[in-house]
């Protein structure tokens, strides 16, 4: 795991002669995060998650949730999806869409966006904790893209609207391509497959969503019994979720 602070995130900040004075990019090692920063001027007083909160979190997760070792463990990345790193990003500007937090690039990094008022820990730990449900979902129930059927048993489980889709397939080394195929009766995940078009817009009918509630809710820290989904009337995980949240490493 590599995390980057508020301070070394800011060498990442760039200005854009295309943006709005208000706005401002976020750029990394010649990757061009397309997210759009609030430029708070110097008089606003911008906020940020706390790094030792986060890291309590995270070592408390380990207890919890063995199944997260193993991607803590990789040190450096080895192929662009499968054995990547987890990185921790502490952006110093808050993000005009994101209030909190996002998963981002080969759905191994997290970051943590500042804010206009003060986080309250927990905030912090329910942020942590939402987001590595994404990192573990990806990591264990489809991002290998071999093997999708611990996806599909929790789509089963959470009753999800089932489509025709189109899942990663392998790459191509002749052309140079990512090759796609369709899949019947599956529900999208991820950005490349959110190309279609009845990928679920609202995030509350986002089946990644849930699957990051649901592991919110079964291994926080703080025994927040709070159910995020509530007034989307969906109802909370059962056992039966937890379950198959504990065997993913297996
Ligand atoms: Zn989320």
């Amino acid at each position: 795991m590599k995390i980057y602070t508020v301070e070394e995130c800011q060498e990442f900040i760039t200005e854009d002669k295309y943006l709005p004075f208000y706005q401002k990019k976020f750029y990394k090692e010649g990757k061009s995060w397309n997210i759009y920063l609030a430029n708070i001027s110097d008089h606003r007083h911008c906020y940020h998650h706390n790094i030792d909160r986060v890291k309590w979190n995270i070592e408390k997760l380990q207890e919890k949730y063995p199944p997260i070792n193993k991607i803590l463990e990789i040190e450096k990345d080895e192929d662009e999806y499968r054995n990547k790193r987890l990185e921790l990003y502490f952006c110093p500007l808050p993000n005009l869409g994101f209030q909190n937090a996002e998963v981002w690039n080969g759905n191994r990094d997290i970051v943590f966006y500042a804010r206009c008022t003060q986080i309250p820990r927990s905030m912090t730990d329910y942020v942590t904790i939402h987001e590595l449900g994404h990192i573990i979902q990806y990591y264990y129930a489809c991002d290998h893209r071999e093997d999708t059927s611990k996806w599909r048993e929790y789509l089963k489980l959470r009753n999800a609207p089932r489509d025709i889709c189109t899942i990663y397939d392998h790459w191509d080394e002749d052309k140079k391509i990512e090759v796609y195929r369709e899949e019947e009766d599956f529900v999208c995940m991820n950005s490349k497959m959110g190309n279609h078009e009845k990928y679920p817009h609202y995030w509350h009918e986002r089946p990644i969503e849930h699957f990051a509630e649901d592991f919110r809710y079964f291994f926080n820290n703080i025994n927040d019994d709070y159910w995020g989904l509530e007034e989307y009337g969906i109802p909370k995980p059962d056992e039966k979720i937890k379950e198959l949240m504990l065997n993913l490493g297996e």
